[in-house]
């Protein structure tokens, strides 16, 4: 990816108040938890930065902020990117510099009520270490025309750097983006003022950065969604040669500019760049034709097929299409002295486009794994050329680089694994990808045997980060030298610094998602690879130290403490209703087709690392149409899967008589309660609390021993992925990697569609204690019903190894054909399996960190030593063992 884009920065805008109707419901309404998945789903989905405003007249902001931000400084996967505080109120800012804990920003200050105060609230952000946004605002108003925003910047910056001494580089400049095409005659300059003021603080102010929010550029084209995408996409593209380096942005995913239509780019082009007086009345003129399907019909296009052959590679690339790519790779192969050359030529040449594109949030994730999949089928079809020559002419090959990739020991995960695989091929890697549950010396063995050049480990399952240090402790037992990467959904930089890279000697980095990974690469197979390796271990020994001094401000409470102030239930036995039947129940195919109407697509597209909620996102200014060809090639497939029965859904539910004792709940052989078959056992929150809250355990949603009310629990286990691996087979074989995720992708969905679906028939007929329960998909997927079915590995119940004893109870193995590994992953991968809690009052939490007295006593009610405890619990330990 290009110097020039991998410095661009977006800022995720989805946790403000202001900004988002939803977030503000959440924050209203008290929910946290959900309102940290927005901030997560934000940073998954690329946000570099994730901007929190608070400001809302009916919220206490200050307190709103310091809570939220004392929340997410406890998630590692949303801490990890700075944050950046947004507010109109210094006390709201001001409360939150003192909760983050690693570097924050402050949006915004101005000299808009002079430069006393000012300067006094720069002192302050400096004190905490903080960057600021800074805007183009002063004494007078803010700043519209190119001098005066160059003037006030230039202020500020002599003011900050001068008088208080702070940091360049942690000074962004906001020179205001203002809506242009207004038909206002003033108006008509806006945006070549900030690009031309861009371009001159820069040169003027070194060091500091330039911002903005974007969406406000196309404001007057508000309801014509391409229109504003292509003045988006043109007003970056001059914005960021200009020198701009940060934006607002919308999760940064526009149109790719290139790919704009000609006419409308070059109108709106005018536009942007104020080139003539009628520009706006043209572009108003050819808006409606871009409205709707206007794009649609330039698609079907075809004149690209009469470029030179190079063009037409780099086209199909781009786009994606497969349809010629044969017939152009051959034409090119003739021309081509070596076989070679024509991937090293025009197919990386197409590929550099495409990764620039993705690493500049132009292009999405859906199309890059199309595009590889072109490229893919050009190369194996060279491939045998290549073949021949090599041994005609006794040649060694030699790629870019080999990078030997796997998802460990007792994990089964692999979608973004295999992501990152395909974005790694597609900029020139040898990938020997081993597969999954991978043992470490197999692992370590063939990256010598194959003279790899790094390592990448792959995990989705919290035992699989313990599985991660064994691998890192063996490297170095081992005496090996090979960088090694970290990746996987719960893996993190901070715990990659403590846990992970402290075991190893040389290079042991963390990447965040498949668009750093080939920037990480090529540094750790460059020239400057030592200078590389040595700023990330001061980073992470700067975040270990940074951990440290956080651990010991957060006390917990005490075991004892918190069991008394469990939630106290009051217990009475018409909440409680006896299952329909006692033992286990199979479904043995149950039918896809009734499936559909309860898939919850939203996390559909977060695992194409597309954001936005569904129906909506397929709208979405900046990824709707990628969204929507996507959402038609799901449904085409969904269609061929149920048609040709791809798939074999299969499923296990069961209801026990259950008391609970204590942290533990005691299920029973039969209702006359003699025998216990089984012991199940939690954990509960230490978090400090006070009166009127609780610290929760699961077991508490049982009824205790001592009431002598007959209480039951339930378990189930379900997958829709009987079946899959020769289809996946058939894929891979032909090269079709976007094919193959999109299958699995959707089993995954069905999956838990199943899971959505078989706990509605337990709460309506099975148990049957919400026999009258009406509710559609939507209140579904917002968990709107009594009851819960917490799955073993999540927040409220996080120790794996309770998946054990369940399987014990259904024997899906047996029943269903769904398996664990010894580190309690399922497969087949597209499987959900928990336990069912009924009465009115369960709800979902997490337990958060525990301290070691209750490490302890856990330990002796699972019968394990401490050590055991420590290392299946390590997630979740306030401690360090
Ligand atoms: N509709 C979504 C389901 C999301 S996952 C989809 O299709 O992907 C929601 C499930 O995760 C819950 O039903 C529960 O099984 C589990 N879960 C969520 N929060 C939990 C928590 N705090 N503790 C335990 N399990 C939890």
């Amino acid at each position: 990816m290009s110097a020039e884009f991998s410095t661009f920065i977006n800022i995720g805008e989805r946790t403000n108040v202001t900004g988002s109707a939803r977030f503000k419901r959440l924050i209203l309404e008290g929910d946290y938890e959900t309102a940290l998945d927005v901030a997560r789903q934000q940073v998954e989905n690329g946000a570099q930065i994730i901007d929190i405003n608070m400001d809302e007249a009916m919220l206490d902001s200050k307190q709103a902020m310091i809570t939220f931000l004392n929340l997410i400084a406890s998630e590692p996967d949303i801490s990890r990117v700075p944050i950046m505080i947004d507010s109109s109120k210094w006390d709201v800012i001001e409360a939150g510099l003192k909760c983050v804990q690693g570097k924050a920003i402050v949006n915004s200050i101005s000299l808009k009520e002079g430069e006393a105060l000012f300067l006094n609230q720069a002192k302050l952000i400096k004190r905490y270490g903080a960057a600021t946004v800074v805007m183009a605002f002063d004494e007078t108003g803010q700043a519209d025309t190119q001098a005066r925003k160059v003037e006030i910047c230039q202020r500020s910056y002599k003011l900050l750097t001068e008088e208080v001494g702070f940091p360049p580089e942690d000074i962004i400049f906001d020179p205001n983006i203002f809506a242009v095409a207004t038909g206002i005659e003033e108006h008509d300059n806006y945006a070549v003022d900030f690009i031309e003021a861009t371009r001159e603080i820069r040169k003027t102010c070194p060091y500091s950065h330039i911002s903005g929010g974007l969406s406000n550029i196309s404001f007057s084209f508000r309801g014509n969604n391409p229109v504003r995408e292509a003045m988006h996409s043109v007003f970056l593209y001059h914005a960021i040669r200009a020198g701009m380096d940060m934006a607002i942005v919308n999760a940064g995913q526009l149109e790719v500019y290139d790919e704009i239509p000609a006419e409308l780019r070059d109108a709106v082009e005018d536009v942007i760049l104020n080139r003539r007086s009628d520009a706006t009345e043209r572009l108003l003129d050819i808006a409606p034709n871009y409205q709707g399907d206007g794009k649609a019909a330039a698609k079907e296009d075809l004149s690209w097929r009469e470029q030179e052959v190079n063009k037409r590679l780099e086209h199909a690339l781009v786009k994606g299409i497969t349809d010629y790519i044969i017939d152009d790779t051959e034409e090119a192969r003739q021309q081509a002295e070596r076989p070679l050359h024509v991937i090293e030529g025009p197919l990386m040449d197409g590929m550099n486009v495409v990764g620039d594109l993705f690493g500049s949030g132009q292009m999405f994730l859906p199309q890059v794994v199309k595009s590889a999949r072109v490229m893919k089928k050009a190369v194996a079809y060279l491939f045998p050329f290549m073949e021949e020559e090599k041994k005609r002419l006794n040649l060694a090959d030699k790629p870019k680089g080999k990078i030997l990739m796997a998802t460990v020991k007792g994990d089964v995960h692999d979608i973004g694994k295999n992501i990152v695989g395909v974005v790694l091929q597609c900029n020139g890697y040898e990938v020997i990808d081993l597969g999954v549950m991978v043992p470490t010396d197999k692992i370590l063995e063939t990256a010598v045997n194959e003279n790899c050049d790094i390592i990448g480990l792959s995990g989705l399952i919290t035992p699989s980060l313990e599985e991660m240090v064994n691998v890192a402790k063996e490297m170095q037992r081992r005496g090996m030298d090979l960088p090694l990467l970290i990746g996987g959904a719960t893996t993190s930089k901070i715990h990659t610094a403590v846990k992970i890279e402290p075991q190893y000697d040389h290079a042991t980095l963390y990447v965040a998602d498949a668009s750093r990974v080939v920037g990480v690469a090529s540094k750790l197979l460059g020239d400057d690879k030592a200078a590389f390796v040595q700023e990330n271990k001061d980073e992470y020994e700067k975040l270990r130290v940074q951990r440290e001094q956080r651990m010991k401000k957060k006390t917990l409470t005490s075991l004892q403490e918190a069991r008394e102030f469990a939630p106290d239930i009051d217990w009475k036995a018409e909440d409680i209703v006896k299952p329909s039947f006692l033992g286990t129940k199979v479904f043995d195919d149950y039918p896809l087709e009734n499936l559909l109407d309860r898939i919850d697509w939203t996390p559909f597209f977060r695992s194409w690392q597309l954001a936005g909620k569904f129906p909506k996102i397929l709208e979405d200014e900046v990824v709707g149409e990628t969204a929507t060809k996507l959402y038609h090639d799901a449904q085409a497939m969904l269609k061929t899967i149920i048609d040709e029965k791809w798939l074999t859904a299969r499923g296990v539910i069961g209801f026990f008589p259950a008391n609970s004792v204590g942290d533990d709940i005691e299920v029973y052989g039969d209702d006359e309660r003699q025998n216990t078959s089984y012991k199940l056992h939690h954990l509960r929150q230490q978090k400090q609390t006070r009166k009127g809250k609780f610290n929760h355990c699961l077991s508490d949603f049982i009824a205790p021993k001592e009431t002598q009310l007959n209480d039951y629990i339930g378990g189930f286990a379900v997958t829709a992925g009987i079946g899959i691996d020769e289809h996946i087979e058939r894929f891979e074989k032909n090269h079709d990697d976007y094919n193959s995720i999109l299958l699995k992708s959707l089993a995954d969905r069905l999956a838990e569609a199943f899971a959505e679906k078989m706990h509605e028939l337990v709460r309506k007929e099975y148990w049957g204690y919400a026999k009258d329960e009406k509710l559609g998909n939507k209140q579904l997927i917002s968990e709107e019903y009594q009851g819960i079915r917490p799955a073993p590995g999540y927040p409220a119940c996080p120790d794996h190894t309770e998946k054990g004893t369940l399987w014990e109870m259904l024997k899906p193995d047996e029943t269903i054909g769904l398996n664990i590994t010894e580190h309690f992953a399922m497969y087949p991968t597209a499987a959900v399996s928990g336990w069912y809690f009924a009465h009115p009052q369960s709800k979902y939490f997490g337990t958060g960190k525990i301290e070691k007295d209750q490490v302890e006593d856990y330990a002796q009610r699972k019968g394990w030593s401490l050590e055991k405890a420590e290392q299946w619990l390590a997630p979740t330990l306030n401690y360090d063992p």
